[in-house]
């Protein structure tokens, strides 16, 4: 089923930080938070292909993270990654390779301005935009 994610202001900025800190890298991992879809988390995960183009999370590393969110109970609401020279929009691979489809996927990507992030349903080849909503 799926949820409505909002992305308070402050966890935006420490995604973008995040994703910044590996350029030239792709950086991936999860965002968790409330049962209502607020996010409150973000769990970095080693991107092992360390490729500017691509990206793969540490297999280990991503059932530490789940079980760390089973721990503080929280709710998975997202997968991030980011398109260091792309767009904020899930690439041909991102679609083909989507394992989690109701897991809404981030991306966050440079633009004229910063760095923005989106998040998408991917599902069968379909693409749709979450209307994320980011909390002042
Ligand atoms: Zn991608």
């Amino acid at each position: 089923m799926r949820i409505k994610i909002a992305l308070p202001q402050a966890l935006l900025d420490q995604l973008i930080n995040e994703v910044v800190q590996h350029l030239p890298e792709e950086a991936c991992g999860f965002l968790t938070g409330t049962s209502e879809g607020i996010v409150e988390n973000i769990l970095p995960v080693e991107n092992i292909q360390h490729q500017t183009k691509s990206f793969k999370m540490d297999g280990l590393e991503q059932l530490n993270k789940m079980q760390e969110m089973e721990e503080k109970r929280q709710t998975w609401l997202g997968i991030y990654h980011s398109h260091p020279e792309g767009e904020a929009y899930p690439s041909n691979t991102d679609i083909i390779s989507q394992v989690y489809p109701e897991i809404a996927m981030f991306i966050c990507a440079p633009n004229e301005s910063g760095w923005q992030v989106k998040a998408f349903w991917v599902n069968e080849g379909l693409v749709e935009e979450e209307a994320l909503e980011v909390l002042k």
